[in-house]
């Protein structure tokens, strides 16, 4: 993974973002979703910030063994 790409500012190199947290599995309960994260070898959904850009929260869905990003999706709705 060497670029992501901000709803914003296009394509930018990963050193620009910062990596916030992963995610818990959606059917996790609450408990669980804090004390039990575990890391998934074939898909993570992710929390990003283009903290050397606009600064804008990322939702990045991706695979962290080959760095294949899915899809990202903007923090309050917009997809690229
Ligand atoms: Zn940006």
């Amino acid at each position: 993974m060497t670029n992501l790409h901000c709803p914003y500012c296009g394509s930018r190199e990963v050193e620009e973002f910062a990596f916030r947290k992963t995610l818990p599995e959606p059917d996790t309960d609450d408990v669980a979703s804090v004390y039990l994260r575990t890391s998934r070898l074939e898909s993570s959904v992710e929390h990003w910030q283009h903290l050397r850009g606009c600064r804008a929260w990322l939702k990045v869905c991706r695979n962290p063994s080959t760095g294949e990003i899915h899809e990202i999706e903007l923090l309050g709705g917009f997809r690229s």
